[in-house]
Protein backbone atom coordinates (compact mmCIF):
# COMPACT_ATOMS: atom_id res chain seq x y z
CA UNK A 1 0.00 0.00 0.00
CA UNK A 2 1.25 3.48 -1.23
CA UNK A 3 0.24 6.89 0.28
CA UNK A 4 -0.70 8.39 -3.07
CA UNK A 5 -2.05 12.35 -3.73
CA UNK A 6 -3.81 13.73 -6.34
CA UNK A 7 -3.54 16.85 -7.09
CA UNK A 8 -6.71 18.46 -8.53
CA UNK A 9 -10.53 17.51 -8.05
CA UNK A 10 -11.54 17.74 -11.52
CA UNK A 11 -13.05 14.52 -13.14
CA UNK A 12 -10.10 12.80 -13.83
CA UNK A 13 -8.04 13.41 -10.40
CA UNK A 14 -11.74 12.24 -8.60
CA UNK A 15 -11.54 9.16 -10.92
CA UNK A 16 -7.99 8.18 -10.05
CA UNK A 17 -8.57 9.35 -6.56
CA UNK A 18 -11.66 6.59 -6.42
CA UNK A 19 -10.14 3.93 -8.10
CA UNK A 20 -6.41 3.88 -6.25
CA UNK A 21 -8.32 3.76 -3.23
CA UNK A 22 -10.32 0.73 -4.47
CA UNK A 23 -6.69 -0.82 -4.73
CA UNK A 24 -6.19 -0.28 -1.22
CA UNK A 25 -3.43 2.54 -1.42
CA UNK A 26 -4.07 5.41 1.32
CA UNK A 27 -5.29 8.59 -0.70
CA UNK A 28 -4.94 12.48 -0.62
CA UNK A 29 -7.05 14.64 -2.76
CA UNK A 30 -5.91 18.00 -2.88
CA UNK A 31 -8.16 20.79 -4.26
CA UNK A 32 -7.58 24.66 -4.67
CA UNK A 33 -11.15 25.31 -4.67
CA UNK A 34 -13.72 24.84 -2.07
CA UNK A 35 -15.55 22.45 -4.21
CA UNK A 36 -14.62 20.20 -7.01
CA UNK A 37 -15.20 19.96 -10.36
CA UNK A 38 -15.96 23.55 -10.67
CA UNK A 39 -15.46 23.07 -14.63
CA UNK A 40 -17.33 20.46 -14.86
CA UNK A 41 -20.12 21.96 -13.58
CA UNK A 42 -20.36 24.74 -16.51
CA UNK A 43 -19.45 21.21 -19.26
CA UNK A 44 -22.22 21.10 -22.12
CA UNK A 45 -24.08 24.38 -21.11
CA UNK A 46 -24.99 22.78 -17.95
CA UNK A 47 -26.28 19.41 -19.30
CA UNK A 48 -22.75 17.74 -19.02
CA UNK A 49 -22.24 15.96 -22.42
CA UNK A 50 -19.65 13.36 -20.58
CA UNK A 51 -19.41 10.22 -23.26
CA UNK A 52 -19.58 9.98 -26.71
CA UNK A 53 -20.74 6.44 -28.16
CA UNK A 54 -18.28 6.96 -30.80
CA UNK A 55 -14.97 7.21 -29.03
CA UNK A 56 -11.67 6.75 -31.02
CA UNK A 57 -8.81 8.56 -32.21
CA UNK A 58 -10.41 10.55 -35.33
CA UNK A 59 -12.17 12.67 -32.87
CA UNK A 60 -8.80 13.39 -30.89
CA UNK A 61 -5.44 15.56 -31.75
CA UNK A 62 -2.47 14.15 -29.74
CA UNK A 63 1.04 13.51 -30.33
CA UNK A 64 0.67 9.98 -30.11
CA UNK A 65 -2.35 8.04 -31.21
CA UNK A 66 -0.36 4.51 -30.76
CA UNK A 67 -0.76 5.30 -27.12
CA UNK A 68 -3.82 7.07 -27.58
CA UNK A 69 -5.23 3.72 -29.33
CA UNK A 70 -4.34 1.81 -26.43
CA UNK A 71 -5.65 4.22 -23.56
CA UNK A 72 -9.14 4.40 -25.43
CA UNK A 73 -9.23 0.39 -25.51
CA UNK A 74 -10.60 1.27 -21.65
CA UNK A 75 -13.68 2.77 -22.89
CA UNK A 76 -16.09 -0.32 -22.14
CA UNK A 77 -14.81 -0.38 -18.63
CA UNK A 78 -14.93 3.10 -18.04
CA UNK A 79 -18.63 3.55 -18.87
CA UNK A 80 -19.77 0.58 -16.82
CA UNK A 81 -17.39 1.72 -13.65
CA UNK A 82 -19.32 5.64 -14.72
CA UNK A 83 -22.55 3.58 -14.35
CA UNK A 84 -22.16 1.80 -11.02
CA UNK A 85 -21.44 5.26 -9.75
CA UNK A 86 -25.30 5.64 -10.37
CA UNK A 87 -24.06 7.86 -13.43
CA UNK A 88 -27.29 7.24 -16.15
CA UNK A 89 -27.27 8.09 -18.96
CA UNK A 90 -29.65 9.73 -22.02
CA UNK A 91 -28.23 9.29 -25.00
CA UNK A 92 -29.20 11.68 -28.15
CA UNK A 93 -27.10 11.59 -31.43
CA UNK A 94 -24.44 9.04 -29.74
CA UNK A 95 -24.05 11.74 -27.24
CA UNK A 96 -24.22 11.16 -23.29
CA UNK A 97 -26.02 13.33 -21.02
CA UNK A 98 -26.96 12.39 -17.21
CA UNK A 99 -30.96 11.51 -17.39
CA UNK A 100 -31.16 14.31 -15.29
CA UNK A 101 -30.03 16.71 -17.85
CA UNK A 102 -28.02 18.31 -15.40
CA UNK A 103 -24.27 18.38 -14.70
CA UNK A 104 -24.90 18.98 -11.04
CA UNK A 105 -26.28 15.17 -10.41
CA UNK A 106 -22.68 13.91 -12.22
CA UNK A 107 -20.66 16.11 -9.60
CA UNK A 108 -22.86 15.15 -6.97
CA UNK A 109 -22.41 11.38 -7.83
CA UNK A 110 -18.66 11.67 -7.98
CA UNK A 111 -18.61 13.56 -4.80
CA UNK A 112 -20.80 10.94 -2.41
CA UNK A 113 -18.68 7.98 -4.08
CA UNK A 114 -15.60 9.66 -2.41
CA UNK A 115 -17.18 10.54 0.53
CA UNK A 116 -18.20 6.66 0.62
CA UNK A 117 -14.86 5.41 0.14
CA UNK A 118 -13.69 7.70 3.06
CA UNK A 119 -11.04 9.57 0.90
CA UNK A 120 -9.31 12.51 2.44
CA UNK A 121 -10.13 15.31 0.27
CA UNK A 122 -8.50 18.78 1.10
CA UNK A 123 -10.60 21.52 0.27
CA UNK A 124 -8.79 25.34 -0.51
CA UNK A 125 -5.32 23.61 -1.23
CA UNK A 126 -2.72 24.88 -3.21
CA UNK A 127 0.23 23.05 -4.42
CA UNK A 128 2.98 25.46 -5.47
CA UNK A 129 5.76 22.84 -5.93
CA UNK A 130 6.36 19.13 -5.89
CA UNK A 131 10.50 18.03 -5.07
CA UNK A 132 11.43 14.57 -6.07
CA UNK A 133 13.84 13.33 -3.23
CA UNK A 134 15.45 9.67 -2.83
CA UNK A 135 12.23 8.27 -4.42
CA UNK A 136 9.57 10.61 -2.38
CA UNK A 137 7.67 13.49 -3.23
CA UNK A 138 7.17 16.70 -0.68
CA UNK A 139 4.52 18.39 -2.21
CA UNK A 140 4.21 22.11 -0.92
CA UNK A 141 0.82 23.36 -0.39
CA UNK A 142 -0.04 26.54 1.39
CA UNK A 143 -1.32 24.60 4.46
CA UNK A 144 0.79 22.07 4.77
CA UNK A 145 4.27 19.73 3.19
CA UNK A 146 2.90 16.75 2.31
CA UNK A 147 5.68 13.56 1.73
CA UNK A 148 4.24 10.78 -0.46
CA UNK A 149 5.14 7.23 -2.63
CA UNK A 150 3.22 8.63 -5.64
CA UNK A 151 1.70 11.70 -7.06
CA UNK A 152 -1.14 11.87 -9.85
CA UNK A 153 -1.07 15.12 -11.62
CA UNK A 154 -4.87 16.25 -12.96
CA UNK A 155 -4.54 19.95 -12.56
CA UNK A 156 -6.13 20.39 -15.97
CA UNK A 157 -5.19 22.72 -18.81
CA UNK A 158 -5.44 26.83 -18.87
CA UNK A 159 -8.75 26.86 -20.53
CA UNK A 160 -11.39 28.73 -18.62
CA UNK A 161 -8.68 29.88 -15.64
CA UNK A 162 -11.32 30.60 -13.47
CA UNK A 163 -12.28 27.37 -12.54
CA UNK A 164 -9.00 26.53 -11.09
CA UNK A 165 -6.91 25.48 -14.22
CA UNK A 166 -4.68 28.23 -14.65
CA UNK A 167 -1.72 26.06 -16.17
CA UNK A 168 0.14 25.18 -13.17
CA UNK A 169 0.28 21.80 -13.30
CA UNK A 170 2.60 22.87 -16.66
CA UNK A 171 4.83 24.40 -14.81
CA UNK A 172 4.90 21.94 -11.71
CA UNK A 173 5.57 19.50 -14.83
CA UNK A 174 8.57 21.13 -16.46
CA UNK A 175 10.05 21.96 -12.95
CA UNK A 176 9.66 17.77 -12.64
CA UNK A 177 12.15 17.93 -16.22
CA UNK A 178 9.30 17.57 -18.85
CA UNK A 179 8.48 19.01 -21.65
CA UNK A 180 5.26 20.61 -22.26
CA UNK A 181 4.51 20.91 -26.21
CA UNK A 182 3.31 24.12 -26.17
CA UNK A 183 -0.39 24.95 -25.32
CA UNK A 184 -3.14 26.61 -27.23
CA UNK A 185 -6.37 27.39 -27.01
CA UNK A 186 -8.74 24.69 -28.41
CA UNK A 187 -13.15 24.29 -28.66
CA UNK A 188 -13.16 27.95 -29.27
CA UNK A 189 -14.11 30.96 -31.77
CA UNK A 190 -12.17 32.51 -34.36
CA UNK A 191 -11.55 36.15 -35.30
CA UNK A 192 -11.80 37.06 -38.82
CA UNK A 193 -11.84 40.62 -40.42
CA UNK A 194 -13.82 39.29 -43.31
CA UNK A 195 -16.80 38.97 -40.92
CA UNK A 196 -18.00 42.27 -39.62
CA UNK A 197 -21.23 43.76 -37.06
CA UNK A 198 -23.75 42.63 -40.02
CA UNK A 199 -23.35 38.65 -39.69
CA UNK A 200 -23.54 39.25 -35.90
CA UNK A 201 -26.51 36.62 -34.34
CA UNK A 202 -27.06 34.73 -37.84
CA UNK A 203 -26.87 31.23 -36.81
CA UNK A 204 -26.90 28.18 -39.75
CA UNK A 205 -26.29 24.63 -40.33
CA UNK A 206 -23.12 24.93 -42.44
CA UNK A 207 -20.06 23.79 -44.00
CA UNK A 208 -16.93 24.99 -43.07
CA UNK A 209 -13.47 23.88 -44.94
CA UNK A 210 -10.30 24.47 -43.62
CA UNK A 211 -7.36 25.58 -45.61
CA UNK A 212 -4.08 25.75 -44.37
CA UNK A 213 -1.33 27.70 -46.90
CA UNK A 214 -3.74 26.79 -49.58
CA UNK A 215 -4.07 23.31 -49.11
CA UNK A 216 -7.45 21.58 -47.64
CA UNK A 217 -6.90 19.90 -44.56
CA UNK A 218 -10.21 18.98 -43.17
CA UNK A 219 -14.26 19.50 -42.95
CA UNK A 220 -16.55 20.17 -39.88
CA UNK A 221 -20.58 19.85 -40.54
CA UNK A 222 -22.75 21.83 -37.81
CA UNK A 223 -24.00 24.67 -36.32
CA UNK A 224 -22.35 27.83 -37.33
CA UNK A 225 -22.83 31.12 -35.18
CA UNK A 226 -21.65 34.19 -37.05
CA UNK A 227 -20.51 36.71 -34.75
CA UNK A 228 -19.40 40.51 -34.99
CA UNK A 229 -16.09 39.27 -34.65
CA UNK A 230 -15.63 36.14 -36.70
CA UNK A 231 -17.02 32.25 -36.56
CA UNK A 232 -18.01 30.50 -33.34
CA UNK A 233 -20.53 27.28 -32.72
CA UNK A 234 -19.61 23.58 -32.83
CA UNK A 235 -18.62 23.24 -36.43
CA UNK A 236 -16.10 26.44 -36.11
CA UNK A 237 -14.59 24.83 -32.46
CA UNK A 238 -14.02 21.72 -34.14
CA UNK A 239 -11.52 23.27 -36.25
CA UNK A 240 -10.08 25.75 -33.74
CA UNK A 241 -6.94 23.05 -32.34
CA UNK A 242 -5.78 22.68 -35.88
CA UNK A 243 -6.27 26.81 -36.76
CA UNK A 244 -4.56 27.67 -33.85
CA UNK A 245 -1.41 25.12 -34.20
CA UNK A 246 -1.19 26.33 -37.64
CA UNK A 247 -1.71 30.02 -36.60
CA UNK A 248 0.96 29.59 -34.23
CA UNK A 249 3.79 28.52 -36.86
CA UNK A 250 2.16 32.02 -38.52
CA UNK A 251 0.62 29.75 -41.52
CA UNK A 252 -2.14 31.28 -43.30
CA UNK A 253 -5.47 29.92 -42.11
CA UNK A 254 -8.97 29.94 -44.48
CA UNK A 255 -12.40 28.75 -43.93
CA UNK A 256 -14.42 28.44 -46.98
CA UNK A 257 -18.07 28.35 -45.79
CA UNK A 258 -21.09 26.06 -47.80
CA UNK A 259 -24.12 27.79 -46.28
CA UNK A 260 -26.10 25.81 -48.11
CA UNK A 261 -24.30 22.13 -47.68
CA UNK A 262 -27.56 20.09 -47.89
CA UNK A 263 -27.58 20.76 -51.72
CA UNK A 264 -25.38 18.89 -54.14
CA UNK A 265 -25.45 21.37 -56.99
CA UNK A 266 -26.57 24.28 -55.94
CA UNK A 267 -26.28 25.98 -59.46
CA UNK A 268 -29.00 23.32 -60.86
CA UNK A 269 -31.28 23.70 -57.67
CA UNK A 270 -31.96 27.56 -58.27
CA UNK A 271 -32.35 27.02 -62.10
CA UNK A 272 -35.02 24.70 -61.28
CA UNK A 273 -36.47 26.64 -58.13
CA UNK A 274 -36.63 29.47 -60.84
CA UNK A 275 -38.44 27.45 -63.55
CA UNK A 276 -41.04 26.87 -60.76
CA UNK A 277 -41.22 30.40 -59.09
CA UNK A 278 -40.60 32.17 -62.31
CA UNK A 279 -42.13 35.73 -60.74
CA UNK A 280 -40.17 35.61 -57.67
CA UNK A 281 -37.09 37.45 -57.36
CA UNK A 282 -33.85 36.34 -56.63
CA UNK A 283 -34.14 37.30 -53.11
CA UNK A 284 -37.39 35.84 -52.56
CA UNK A 285 -35.74 32.07 -54.55
CA UNK A 286 -33.09 32.40 -51.51
CA UNK A 287 -36.12 32.92 -49.19
CA UNK A 288 -36.69 29.97 -47.10
CA UNK A 289 -33.50 28.40 -47.73
CA UNK A 290 -31.11 30.53 -45.95
CA UNK A 291 -31.23 33.72 -43.05
CA UNK A 292 -33.37 36.80 -44.76
CA UNK A 293 -29.76 38.53 -42.77
CA UNK A 294 -27.50 36.54 -44.58
CA UNK A 295 -29.54 36.54 -47.92
CA UNK A 296 -29.15 40.28 -47.76
CA UNK A 297 -25.37 40.58 -46.76
CA UNK A 298 -24.55 37.68 -49.81
CA UNK A 299 -26.40 39.95 -52.58
CA UNK A 300 -24.68 42.53 -51.55
CA UNK A 301 -21.38 41.58 -51.69
CA UNK A 302 -21.73 39.56 -55.22
CA UNK A 303 -23.63 43.93 -56.14
CA UNK A 304 -26.52 42.44 -57.29
CA UNK A 305 -29.99 43.57 -56.24
CA UNK A 306 -32.87 41.88 -54.06
CA UNK A 307 -35.18 42.75 -56.76
CA UNK A 308 -33.43 41.30 -59.24
CA UNK A 309 -34.94 38.28 -60.97
CA UNK A 310 -32.25 34.82 -61.90
CA UNK A 311 -32.64 34.34 -64.87
CA UNK A 312 -31.61 37.91 -65.99
CA UNK A 313 -28.40 38.07 -63.97
CA UNK A 314 -25.14 37.57 -66.38
CA UNK A 315 -23.23 33.96 -65.84
CA UNK A 316 -20.32 36.06 -64.33
CA UNK A 317 -23.22 37.68 -61.41
CA UNK A 318 -24.64 33.77 -61.26
CA UNK A 319 -21.64 32.03 -60.64
CA UNK A 320 -20.45 34.52 -57.94
CA UNK A 321 -23.42 34.22 -56.14
CA UNK A 322 -23.14 30.59 -56.45
CA UNK A 323 -19.80 30.84 -55.17
CA UNK A 324 -20.64 33.53 -52.00
CA UNK A 325 -23.41 31.24 -50.89
CA UNK A 326 -21.50 27.73 -51.31
CA UNK A 327 -17.62 28.84 -50.45
CA UNK A 328 -17.61 32.07 -48.94
CA UNK A 329 -14.13 32.42 -47.79
CA UNK A 330 -12.91 33.94 -44.32
CA UNK A 331 -9.25 34.78 -43.81
CA UNK A 332 -9.28 33.41 -39.70
CA UNK A 333 -6.80 36.34 -38.27
CA UNK A 334 -6.92 34.78 -34.68
CA UNK A 335 -8.68 32.34 -32.34
CA UNK A 336 -10.50 33.64 -29.10
CA UNK A 337 -8.31 33.16 -25.63
CA UNK A 338 -8.05 30.73 -23.21
CA UNK A 339 -10.40 32.41 -20.78
CA UNK A 340 -12.59 31.68 -24.22
CA UNK A 341 -11.78 28.55 -24.28
CA UNK A 342 -13.37 25.25 -23.61
CA UNK A 343 -10.05 23.30 -24.11
CA UNK A 344 -6.07 23.05 -24.45
CA UNK A 345 -4.13 21.24 -27.47
CA UNK A 346 -0.83 20.91 -26.12
CA UNK A 347 0.23 20.14 -22.94
CA UNK A 348 2.48 16.84 -21.34
CA UNK A 349 3.71 14.91 -24.29
CA UNK A 350 2.47 11.59 -24.51
CA UNK A 351 5.83 10.27 -25.65
CA UNK A 352 7.06 10.88 -22.20
CA UNK A 353 4.45 8.55 -20.53
CA UNK A 354 4.35 5.33 -20.50
CA UNK A 355 0.74 2.89 -21.05
CA UNK A 356 -0.41 3.62 -17.91
CA UNK A 357 0.03 7.08 -17.91
CA UNK A 358 3.65 7.26 -15.60
CA UNK A 359 5.76 9.73 -16.68
CA UNK A 360 9.30 8.37 -18.33
CA UNK A 361 11.35 10.91 -16.39
CA UNK A 362 10.03 10.69 -12.72
CA UNK A 363 9.34 7.45 -11.22
CA UNK A 364 5.67 7.24 -9.82
CA UNK A 365 4.64 10.50 -10.95
CA UNK A 366 1.51 10.18 -13.24
CA UNK A 367 -0.56 12.44 -15.45
CA UNK A 368 -4.13 12.70 -15.92
CA UNK A 369 -6.77 14.44 -18.65
CA UNK A 370 -6.30 17.28 -20.05
CA UNK A 371 -2.35 18.20 -18.77
CA UNK A 372 -1.92 15.60 -21.06
CA UNK A 373 -1.34 16.22 -25.22
CA UNK A 374 -4.47 15.06 -26.09
CA UNK A 375 -7.77 17.65 -26.92
CA UNK A 376 -11.09 15.97 -28.47
CA UNK A 377 -13.69 17.50 -30.73
CA UNK A 378 -17.36 18.57 -29.13
CA UNK A 379 -19.37 15.80 -28.07
CA UNK A 380 -18.17 14.56 -25.15
CA UNK A 381 -14.86 13.56 -25.81
CA UNK A 382 -12.68 15.61 -22.93
CA UNK A 383 -14.68 14.24 -20.32
CA UNK A 384 -14.41 11.15 -21.59
CA UNK A 385 -10.63 11.30 -21.79
CA UNK A 386 -10.62 12.73 -18.24
CA UNK A 387 -12.30 9.71 -17.31
CA UNK A 388 -10.22 7.05 -19.49
CA UNK A 389 -7.17 8.71 -18.19
CA UNK A 390 -7.92 8.92 -14.50
CA UNK A 391 -9.40 5.27 -14.13
CA UNK A 392 -6.60 4.01 -16.18
CA UNK A 393 -3.92 5.71 -13.77
CA UNK A 394 -6.15 4.61 -10.59
CA UNK A 395 -6.09 1.51 -11.61
CA UNK A 396 -2.37 1.13 -12.16
CA UNK A 397 -0.75 2.35 -9.38
C1 LIG B 1 -17.39 25.94 -20.65
C2 LIG B 1 -16.87 24.54 -20.84
C3 LIG B 1 -17.74 23.57 -21.33
C4 LIG B 1 -17.28 22.27 -21.53
N1 LIG B 1 -18.16 21.32 -21.97
C5 LIG B 1 -17.73 20.05 -22.15
C6 LIG B 1 -18.64 19.02 -22.55
O1 LIG B 1 -19.86 19.23 -22.65
N2 LIG B 1 -18.14 17.77 -22.77
C7 LIG B 1 -16.80 17.49 -22.61
O2 LIG B 1 -16.39 16.34 -22.84
N3 LIG B 1 -15.92 18.42 -22.19
C8 LIG B 1 -16.35 19.68 -21.95
N4 LIG B 1 -15.47 20.63 -21.49
C9 LIG B 1 -14.06 20.23 -21.23
C10 LIG B 1 -13.94 19.48 -19.88
O3 LIG B 1 -14.60 20.20 -18.88
C11 LIG B 1 -12.48 19.28 -19.50
O4 LIG B 1 -11.81 18.63 -20.54
C12 LIG B 1 -12.34 18.46 -18.21
O5 LIG B 1 -12.94 19.13 -17.12
C13 LIG B 1 -10.88 18.18 -17.88
O6 LIG B 1 -10.83 17.46 -16.68
P1 LIG B 1 -9.50 17.46 -15.80
O7 LIG B 1 -9.79 16.59 -14.63
O8 LIG B 1 -8.33 17.12 -16.64
O9 LIG B 1 -9.28 18.98 -15.36
P2 LIG B 1 -10.21 20.06 -14.64
O10 LIG B 1 -11.63 19.73 -14.77
O11 LIG B 1 -9.75 21.36 -15.16
O12 LIG B 1 -9.82 19.92 -13.10
C14 LIG B 1 -8.55 20.29 -12.62
C15 LIG B 1 -8.67 20.61 -11.13
O13 LIG B 1 -7.37 20.83 -10.61
C16 LIG B 1 -7.43 21.91 -9.68
N5 LIG B 1 -6.09 22.50 -9.58
C17 LIG B 1 -5.37 23.08 -10.57
N6 LIG B 1 -4.17 23.49 -10.10
C18 LIG B 1 -4.12 23.14 -8.81
C19 LIG B 1 -3.14 23.30 -7.78
N7 LIG B 1 -1.94 23.87 -8.03
N8 LIG B 1 -3.42 22.84 -6.54
C20 LIG B 1 -4.62 22.25 -6.27
N9 LIG B 1 -5.59 22.08 -7.19
C21 LIG B 1 -5.34 22.51 -8.45
C22 LIG B 1 -8.44 22.86 -10.30
O14 LIG B 1 -8.99 23.74 -9.34
C23 LIG B 1 -9.46 21.88 -10.88
O15 LIG B 1 -10.50 21.61 -9.95
C24 LIG B 1 -15.91 21.94 -21.26
C25 LIG B 1 -15.06 22.93 -20.74
C26 LIG B 1 -15.54 24.21 -20.53
C27 LIG B 1 -14.59 25.24 -19.97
Amino acid sequence: MAKVVVIGAGPSGIIASLKAKEKGHEVILLERNDKCGKKLLLTGNGKCNYWNSAIGIDNYYTDNYELLNNLLKNKDKVINYLESLGITPKIIDNYYYPLSETTQSIKELLQLELIRKNIKVLYNTYVSNIEYKNNYFYIETNNELIKCDKVVLSTGSKAYPNTGSDGIGYILSSNLGHKINKVLPSLTSLYSRDINKSFSGIRVDAKLSLYVNDTFIKESIGNLQLTNYGLSGICTFNLSSIVSKSLDKKKNVLIKINFLPSIDNLFKFIEDRNKRLKDFTISEILESLLNYKLINIILDKAKIKKEDKWHNLSNYQKELLINYLSSYEVKIDKTNDFNNSQCCTGGISLNDVSNNLESKIIPNLYFTGEILDVDGICGGFNLAFAFISGFVVGSNL
